[in-house]
């Protein structure tokens, strides 16, 4: 009986993982699901919209204050 090195080999460590691992949600880091993907619920699909309608995900170009506010003033 001839056992080939190759056939330890694949019992030894032959395991294949293929899972694919779920991102958490990005808002609460629960893991997501398949019909909210990226995120864990409805509820925090609802979030990260409205972050992004707030302008929370907005990159502000300056730091600094701009002086310039009262180009915003249209009510005259
Ligand atoms: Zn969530």
């Amino acid at each position: 009986m001839t056992k080939k090195p190759e056939d330890e080999k694949a019992a030894a460590g032959g395991k294949v993982t293929g899972m694919r691992r779920s991102r958490p949600c990005p808002i609460c880091s629960k893991p997501s699901t398949k019909e909210n993907y990226p995120f864990c619920s409805d509820r925090c699909k609802q979030v990260d919209l409205s972050r992004w309608l707030t302008g929370v995900y907005a990159i502000p170009a300056s730091e600094e204050d701009d002086p310039d506010e009262s180009d915003f003033d249209l009510q005259d």
